[in-house]
């Protein structure tokens, strides 16, 4: 017997140094357990990138907890003691050390929340599972702000936030005097502007290892693993974050919404999947482009829609992830059944707005958020395909996917299949918005002012088609209302011209 106190389980997603579980720890007594699991690489296909750039960080954050005096026991996936689940792994570890207890921090999604809880009645020891104080708003909170609301808008309870945190207030009023900049946030972006690119950094000998692993391993997944320049430090996900406020945020209201070919990454932060894993606090980065704000290094339209992400969207699709789960992620309000088509893995397709978010995500494991709605989101739901797939495609093939923020974006915003519970109206749009906010129609096989027939955009016929066959479910909509009144307006041909458009695109998938 080894003499441990407690065992300290850090996950995948909980590499920060202040979490719950480690604060309430002693380096002189506990053990830390951290694993590199088959059951957790593979509960989706994950994109090798992602797999890589988690167990890559997962190897630094056990340096620096052992760097700070920790016992770290870390097993990676081809380690003889491999076991290859969190509860064989952490069986074994008991047996081996038998600590007093357990210490968790609760896990980030349904599925593994479940195994931590069997743990109670199936292991010799107790196991404590505290709160992750990471967030702002804790899931009984949320259900809280819930009660006696007919509809649980983001928007108020984003100001709640606000309130809380401090964050862009003066006194008890909103920084310039208003709570939202979103109308200012739409301009399409001119691919004449500098586009800063996002922080690199060369894989060191510890990525380079996974990615040999990934590949032994995975080589089958989506994605390509190179060229692989994610921050996999505290440190280089710092400094990303930096080069952001400094060269990107400016612009990043302005051009939230745009989408230009062979510009994956325009003004965004590419930060979702450092905060996701614990590498970014996401109050220090808010406390940072207030602070941008504050010295009129940034407008105010772009600080404002950036927090907005992060306290408000951030937070308030988790209060809802774990306010409808279990049950949530079979949703499908539209009753949708097509299967995913081939080409959300191939690229394979005459659709250059399609094309360009598919292939970029292979290739980098990010698209930015208008892309993942308005063209591969978009698209799923015009299309009627089946909410379930299509929430497992996104839950795998984005660096920053985690079920607790994938699914409600999925299902909820992005597919109406909640029924309206997360978005006031579904996020339906035809070939016009695409080609307002992007110049991908420009090399396009398709015509986007064509409604139907062959060379017609897909996305125009797939729209009044989605208009007319949902109208029922719709039409009471306030602000779908007068689009189902436009469908109306056209003659008996012209519809019957949108449904066999809409037929023969379908049939050729
Ligand atoms: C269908 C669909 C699936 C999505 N899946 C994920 C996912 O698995 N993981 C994920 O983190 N985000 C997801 N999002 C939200 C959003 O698209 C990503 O957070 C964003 O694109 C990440 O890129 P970025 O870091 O450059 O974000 P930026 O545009 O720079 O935004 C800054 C930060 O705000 C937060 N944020 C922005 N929008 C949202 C949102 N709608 N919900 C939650 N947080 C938000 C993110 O943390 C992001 O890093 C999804 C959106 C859709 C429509
Ligand atoms: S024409 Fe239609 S399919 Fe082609 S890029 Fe434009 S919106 Fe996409």
């Amino acid at each position: 017997m080894s003499g441990t106190r407690h065992l300290i389980l850090v996950l995948g997603d909980q590499l920060t140094p202040t979490l719950s579980s480690l604060a309430t720890g002693d380096p002189k007594y506990d053990r830390i357990l951290m694993a590199e699991l088959h059951d957790e690489a593979t509960y989706v296909r994950h994109h090798k990138k992602k797999i890589a750039f988690i167990f890559s960080a997962m190897r630094h954050f056990a340096e620096e907890l052992r760097t700070a005096g920790w016992t770290v026991d870390y097993v990676k996936l081809d380690a003889r003691e491999s076991q290859g689940s969190f509860s064989a792994q952490v069986t074994q570890a008991v047996a081996e050390h038998q600590p007093e207890r357990i210490i968790v921090t609760e896990a980030s999604e349904w599925r593994v929340s479940q195994i931590l809880a069997g743990w109670q009645t199936q292991l010799s020891v107790p196991v404590d599972i505290l709160p992750d104080d990471r967030f702002l708003c804790t899931p009984s909170a949320f259900r809280d702000w819930t009660e006696g609301r007919k509809q649980l808008r983001m928007e108020y309870f984003y100001r709640d936030m606000r309130r809380k945190t401090g964050l862009l207030m003066d006194g008890d009023k909103p920084a310039g005097g208003k709570w939202n900049f979103d109308a200012e946030n739409r301009k399409a972006a001119d691919a004449n502007l500098f586009m800063p690119r996002p922080s690199a950094f060369p894989p060191d000998a510890i990525t380079q290892d996974v990615q040999a692993l990934t590949e032994a391993r995975f080589g089958n997944h989506f994605g390509e693993l190179a060229p692989f320049w994610f921050a996999v430090t505290r440190t280089d996900a710092e400094a990303a974050f930096k080069a952001f406020v400094e060269h990107a945020l400016p612009h990043f209201g302005d051009y939230q919404d745009a989408m230009v070919e062979g510009e994956p990454f325009l003004y965004h932060s590419v930060i979702a999947q450092y905060l996701n894993c614990g590498l970014l606090d996401p109050l220090g980065v808010c406390r940072q482009v207030e602070a941008a704000y504050r010295s009129g290094k940034a407008p105010l339209n772009a600080a404002e829609g950036f927090i907005r992400q992060i306290i408000g969207w951030r937070e308030y699709v988790r209060g809802i992830y774990w306010l409808k789960m279990p049950g949530y992620d079979r949703s499908n309000f539209l009753g949708h059944t097509r299967p995913l088509p081939d080409f959300y893995w191939t690229a394979e397709t005459g659709m250059a707005c399609v094309k360009a978010a598919v292939t970029q995500t292979r290739d980098e494991a990010y698209a930015h958020h208008i892309q993942r709605l308005m063209i591969t989101g978009n698209f799923a739901m015009l299309a009627g395909i089946d909410p379930y797939p299509l929430h497992k495609w996104y839950l795998s093939v984005y660096a920053d996917a985690y079920e607790w923020v994938e699914l409600p974006n999925t299902v909820g915003m992005s597919q109406f299949a909640d029924g309206g519970l997360l978005a006031s109206k579904p996020y339906a749009a035809s070939g016009a918005y695409i080609n307002r906010m992007s110049n991908y129609c420009k090399s396009c096989q398709y015509d986007v002012k064509q409604r139907t027939g062959k060379d017609a955009c897909p996305f125009n016929a797939l729209y009044w088609d989605f208009i007319s066959r949902h109208r029922d479910k719709i039409s009471t909509n306030p602000r779908m209302a007068q689009t189902v009144r436009t469908y109306d307006k056209f003659n008996a041909a012209e519809q019957q011209r949108i449904r066999d458009s809409a037929a023969d695109f379908l049939a050729s998938l």
